[in-house]
């Protein structure tokens, strides 16, 4: 007697109708005008902003031929609004300062105030390699 096929069972389980999924799907050709993927967005140098979480998700290409069923799987992406995204953060002048502060007294010997290309030893050693 062959043996039941419980992987197929599973897959059965995992199929969700559509209408019962919690967010709205749309197929890679169907997405609405300003839904994007986190994809997107960085490839248009913007950051989620406001986005609280996803609004919709895209579908994977599998489901296309499936249209009555959620897609749930791993390749489906998830959409956020592009009116709530915003510019991605670029350190500012007085950031960059700050950090360079703090890498040179990482760098600088106190003894012999060279600087170096890298960081000295100062918690266990206290100065630069004579
Ligand atoms: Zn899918
Ligand atoms: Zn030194």
């Amino acid at each position: 007697m062959p043996r039941p096929r419980k992987k197929r069972y599973r897959r059965e389980a995992a199929r969700v109708p559509r209408s019962d999924a919690a967010l709205p799907e749309y197929d890679r050709s169907t997405v609405p005008e300003g839904l994007v993927t986190r994809r997107q967005l960085r490839g248009m140098g913007l950051s989620a902003g406001n986005n609280e979480g996803p609004v919709a998700i895209l579908r994977c290409k599998l489901c296309a031929t499936r249209p009555q069923w959620s897609c749930a799987h791993p390749t489906r992406g998830y959409l956020l609004r592009l009116d709530l995204a915003m510019p991605k953060r670029t350190p500012t002048l007085a950031q960059e300062w700050a950090l360079d502060r703090a890498m040179a007294a990482r760098q600088t010997c106190p003894r012999c105030h060279r600087r170096y290309y890298f960081c000295l030893p100062l918690r266990t050693q206290g100065v630069c390699d004579p």
